[in-house]
């Protein structure tokens, strides 16, 4: 909401409207498309309604919108991560990243421009460099800056930077037990998913149980499943997928079960061996958003994460709108 209402203050000084009025004319605005948009993207149509171009502004960090095409902001790098190259589709290139702050908050700053890049990889601009940023896209709360784009050093002297990066989000390197964290990083290795059964009514595990064939002369035992609530159940296979994922700083071990990897493969297509193959084959060397805890392996006693979210970034995607 404070975005929202340093968007109104923006707009009422711009128009020399008073608050109100501004806030009157998004309602009205909102309300005549049916509540389909949000108050900030009421706002921005106001914005245009009025004749007010945010493209000429700079804006302050918590003033991003998303969608805008051609943002400006001043801040300072509190974070540089190493420039990393990609290739997928026949498609060679490098991508860079760093979250920019200001004394409203911090996004991360997506370069996918040779030349911003290289001014990272020659040390022009380096973590801590106050930087000045033209005409970037926003999109998923990130700035992302193509060869239309600026990037410079500034002289601009940043007080009260926001210093906490973007909540939770952090580098696989710093990470410890018991974090929530938001990593971006490639999936650099995938393991065989192993699977488990549950019950179809409750999706609790189930007990194995012989029943018959216990004596002498009988082949084989019948299995039969129970769940605790249900009792004799046909079950239903449920997988777990590990992966490697490595952010630039350290890999680490993702553990990811069913909700998650739906959203990345249908869970079910994992037990066909060729559709299975398929994935790993295409998942190693994809750059993904990960949402998890990290957790402590008893086992090999290494920390490891409980994925909550995972989400391809999609290359081919961003490199379209932002040549759009
Ligand atoms: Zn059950």
């Amino acid at each position: 909401m404070q975005n929202y209402d340093l968007l109104v203050e923006r707009i009422a000084k711009a128009a020399k409207l008073e608050r109100e009025d501004v806030e009157r004319r998004i309602e009205a605005k909102k309300a005549k498309l049916s509540g389909l948009i949000s108050k900030e993207g009421a706002a921005q149509i106001i914005a245009a309604e009025l004749g007010i171009n945010f493209e000429d502004q700079t804006l302050k960090i918590s003033e991003l919108m998303a969608g805008m095409r051609k943002a400006n902001v001043i801040g300072e790098i509190i974070n540089l991560f190493p420039v990393r190259e990609y290739s997928k589709n026949g498609r060679e290139g490098k991508v860079a990243n760093f979250v920019l702050a200001d004394e409203t908050g911090s996004t991360r700053v997506v370069l996918w421009d040779v030349n911003h890049i290289g001014l990272i990889e020659n040390g022009t601009i380096k973590q801590g460099d106050v930087v000045e940023i033209k005409s970037g896209a926003t999109r998923d709360g990130e700035i992302h800056l193509s060869g239309f784009g600026e990037l410079k050093k500034s002289n601009v002297v940043m007080k009260d930077v926001k210093t906490e990066a973007i909540v939770n989000e952090r580098n696989l390197n710093e990470a410890q037990q018991g974090q929530n964290i938001r990593v971006r990083g490639v999936v650099v290795q995938v393991f065989q998913p192993r699977f488990y059964l549950v019950c179809p009514e409750c999706n609790k595990k189930v007990a194995k149980s012989a029943v018959g064939g216990q004596g002498a002369g009988e082949q084989k035992a019948e299995e039969e499943y129970k769940c605790a609530e249900h009792g004799v159940v046909v079950p239903k296979k449920k997988a777990i997928l590990n992966f490697v994922l490595d952010d630039g700083t350290e890999s680490m071990r993702v553990v990811m079960f069913s909700d998650q990897i739906n959203a990345l493969i249908p869970e079910g297509d994992l037990q066909d061996e060729k559709k299975a193959t398929a994935f790993r084959d295409d998942f190693i060397g994809t750059e993904i958003y990960l949402s998890g805890i990290v957790k402590r392996n008893q086992l090999f006693n290494n920390l490891e994460i409980v994925a909550s979210m995972a989400e391809k970034v999609d290359v081919e995607k961003l490199i379209q709108i932002l040549s759009d």
